[in-house]
């Protein structure tokens, strides 16, 4: 008797037996295969598992098996390519396969949803009403403004008609006078070309640095990855549009990863100027049905460029013939919850799997891509120089030790501001945090608004008339006075967005500005219609955190003012100054992108500071490789592996007590010794209680990436036998970029 092996979207890392679907004819027995979706019962519910192998015994016994419900497709929704890889990236990340694969489709597919059927209904008019002149059908107005609008288009769906205001029944006026008729076609997907100027732009000519770039790349069916190393405006995206040029040709796909959905709208209008193809998106900002359609136009082979953010690695395309990661060091990639996967290796993983070109482009690589690019696993590509005659910005420090500061401006940094705008241009000030000020002190007694469930303070959202963590959902009303002793002494400590916007608006009463943050754009469009403003380019303030420092394109910003640069330099994290190092050069690189020269300035406390000097002076490649030999020498990465087990309970002992139970069950076997790996921990989490939960971190460490997952596979066997396993959260975190 066939069984059904599926991976369920559980946790556990198992797969489930179950019989065939009762209904089930032997024709479709005969279509069964891998990666077809399935409905079957799991506990009180119904889950859409993935079919991994029909088999023909199990080692539950018969009477214990369950029927499936359904098979819920006639062809696989996952190519056998990528059961392949998700099987991969589940042994990989340690993570159960039904979730891996779950995290693979598209909502709608997860919950057992079907594939939207392209067809749509949509009206013309007949022959009869092809005779009618202009202006006919006078007395009857709605009708006339119906048959207007079937002159004027070739045909209209049910979107068209009620945009016009035209209802149903007037439509079914006409076709009872058989003026009009019904017929189905193809529906216009979201991917095609819509505006007239799609596809019309020419390519540049491309400088000496990009021919060589874009020459260099092979469009062949062959695995190789280039890091295109390029500073901020080298025209980079130049390049990708010219390669994938060169993989339209041979009819083949490009999947393009980006960072942020902020970025999508300039990028997307600029690969549509450029092509005259099926453009499919990928990203958050798309409804449940709108992902699907872009995700089967990628896999039917219609959309010949796929542009989406990190879940979109998983796109299945029929033919792919080149990858493309641009930001390829942004922490976007790296999905921080439930499936902690890096997009960006997946898709390395993904290229070789299937034979072709990848190219990872940053002005800042990741210190893991400079590496492997100096082992020459990576060809690298270069562009020094700024494209189209622009200038790089020129860097100041200033020391505001001592200096009067107004709402965190020093007058040195107010007095530039100044200058730039009366001269015409724009300013970006950039501040990493959002809201009113970071901390609220009473003046009287000393009280720090803390949150209830985090060991964090409230952030002061002052317009909302709001404390709210930065951490967890929690947000209480803020209040006039103190709620220990009643003082309205209240003390704002610290600025943020807000209070920078706040300043300049009253420092500079004449001049617009607008701020960017994750609560000024969390609105759809709201991004695109602040940006808007910019890009007019009458002389303005941008402030806003690092939203700004992404991949914008600001021809007129002549200044960028970097209010405080120290948090960075004495970060606990020791990826800290990879990453103040990156934001640094990448908001810097907004500055000066045209033809007008750009400066920026940065106000610190630590003028002298070897790394902020290095940057500044040396730009990104030194600063890299100072930080480089660091990492050699303590072991971390690239040199090293790290693997990270969290574990948090609303019960203050339990994380801990269960990660020393991993650390003394692996020990005992001598495992950690024998492969060379290193366990740190049992520790508090750098925030030891979050959302109410306590939090606890074991952290292991290896030379060798073999070594690691020996010993972590060890561990996460005595975790998922342990009794804490199902009364507690834990969860594996591999190639960490985020310790807390
Ligand atoms: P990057 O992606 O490296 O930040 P962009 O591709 O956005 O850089 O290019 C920066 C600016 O330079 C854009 O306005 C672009 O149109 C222009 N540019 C790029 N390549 C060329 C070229 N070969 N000739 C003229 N202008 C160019
Ligand atoms: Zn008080
Ligand atoms: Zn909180």
């Amino acid at each position: 008797m066939p069984i059904l092996s599926l991976a369920m979207p559980t946790p556990l890392k198992r797969s489930f037996d179950y019989l065939l679907p009762l209904d089930i004819t032997d024709l479709a027995i005969n279509d069964l295969k891998p990666g077809l979706r399935v409905l079957a019962p799991f506990g009180h519910r119904q889950l859409t598992g993935i079919l991994l192998e029909v088999k023909n015994s199990s080692d539950v016994p018969a009477a214990k098996l369950k029927p499936a419900i359904q098979i819920l497709d006639s062809d696989p929704v996952f190519s056998p390519q990528m059961l392949e890889l998700c099987r991969w990236a589940a042994n990989y990340y340690q993570h159960a396969l039904g979730d891996v694969l779950s995290n693979a489709i598209p909502a709608l597919l997860r919950k057992g949803h079907e594939l939207i059927d392209q067809k749509e209904t949509r009206w013309r008019l007949s022959t009869e009403g092809k005779g009618l002149p202009e202006g006919a059908l006078k007395r009857a107005a709605k009708q006339a403004q119906l048959l207007t609008l079937l002159q004027q288009r070739t045909s209209i769906n049910t979107t068209d008609l009620s945009t016009s205001g035209v209802s149903r029944t007037i439509l079914n006026a006409l076709i009872k006078k058989d003026l009009v008729e019904k017929f189905a076609s193809e529906a216009a997907a979201p991917t095609s070309p819509n505006n007239e100027s799609d596809g019309t732009e020419e390519p540049l000519v491309l400088n000496e640095e990009q021919r060589i770039a874009l020459n260099s790349v092979n469009i062949q069916k062959r695995y190789q990855c280039y890091l295109l190393d390029g500073v901020t405006g080298s025209g980079k995206t130049e390049v990708y549009l010219q390669l994938i040029a060169k993989c339209l040709e041979k009819d083949r796909q490009t999947l393009v990863l980006i960072p942020e959905i902020g970025l999508t709208p300039q990028t997307v209008s600029r690969f549509r100027r450029r092509f005259n193809c099926h453009i499919a998106l990928l990203h958050s900002g798309l409804t449940d049905r709108e992902r699907l359609l872009s995700w089967q136009s990628a896999k039917s082979g219609q959309a010949k460029i796929i542009i989406g953010t990190r879940s979109a690695v998983f796109t299945q395309m029929g033919n792919i013939g080149l990858i493309i990661i641009d930001e390829e060091h942004d922490s976007s990639f790296k999905q921080q919850d439930g499936f902690r996967y890096s997009a960006r290796d997946i898709a390395i993983k993904r290229a070789h799997q299937l034979r072709c070109p990848i190219i990872l482009g940053s002005a800042t690589p990741s210190l893991e891509t400079l590496h492997n690019a100096q082992q020459s696993r990576y060809q690298h590509l270069h562009l020094t120089q700024r494209a189209a005659n622009a200038k790089p910005p020129l860097y100041e420090l200033l020391d505001i030790r001592n200096a009067p500061m107004d709402e965190g401006f020093s007058s040195a940094l107010l007095a530039a501001i100044k200058k730039e705008i009366t001269a015409g241009n724009q300013v970006l000030v950039f501040i990493n945090r959002r809201g009113f000020s970071p901390m609220l002190m009473c003046h009287d007694c000393g009280y720090v608004a803390q949150c209830h469930h985090c060991d964090a303070r409230m952030t002061v959202h002052f317009q909302q008339g709001m404390l709210r963590c930065h951490h967890c959902e929690g947000q209480e009303k803020l209040l006039g006075f103190c709620p220990d002793c009643n003082s309205r002494q209240l003390d704002f400590r610290g600025s943020g967005t807000e209070r920078s916007e706040q300043a300049l608006n009253r420092l500079f009463p004449n001049t617009q500005v607008i701020r960017i943050d994750r609560d000024t754009t969390s609105r759809k469009l709201a991004m695109q219609e602040l940006l808007e403003n910019v890009h007019e380019g009458t002389p303005c303030i941008l402030v806003g955190t690092q939203m700004l420092a992404k991949g914008h394109h600001f021809p007129d910003v002549t200044l960028v003012a970097v209010i405080d640069a120290d948090g960075g330099l004495f970060s606990t994290d020791f990826r800290g100054p990879e990453k103040m190092g990156q934001l640094l050069i990448q908001v810097a690189g907004r500055a000066g992108r045209a033809s007008k020269p750009g400066k920026v300035m940065i106000q610190t406390h630590h003028p002298e500071h070897p790394l902020i000097n290095s940057l500044v002076n040396n730009h990104y490649h030194s600063y890299a490789n100072q930080l480089l030999e660091e990492r050699k020498v303590s072991g971390l990465p690239p040199f090293g592996h790290l693997a990270l087990i969290r574990a948090e309970s609303s019960n203050p002992q339990q994380p801990e007590e269960f990660l020393r139970a991993l650390r003394s069950g692996i020990e005992t076997n001598g495992q950690t010794v024998d492969s060379g790996s290193r366990l740190f921990g049992p520790l508090p989490a750098p925030m030891a209680r979050r959302a109410g939960f306590f939090r606890a971190q074991l952290l292991l460490q290896a030379d060798r990436r073999k070594n690691l997952h020996q010993c972590l596979k060890a561990l996460c066997n005595i975790g998922e036998q342990h009794t804490l396993a199902n009364k507690i959260r834990w969860s594996v975190d591999v190639d960490p970029i985020d310790m807390h």
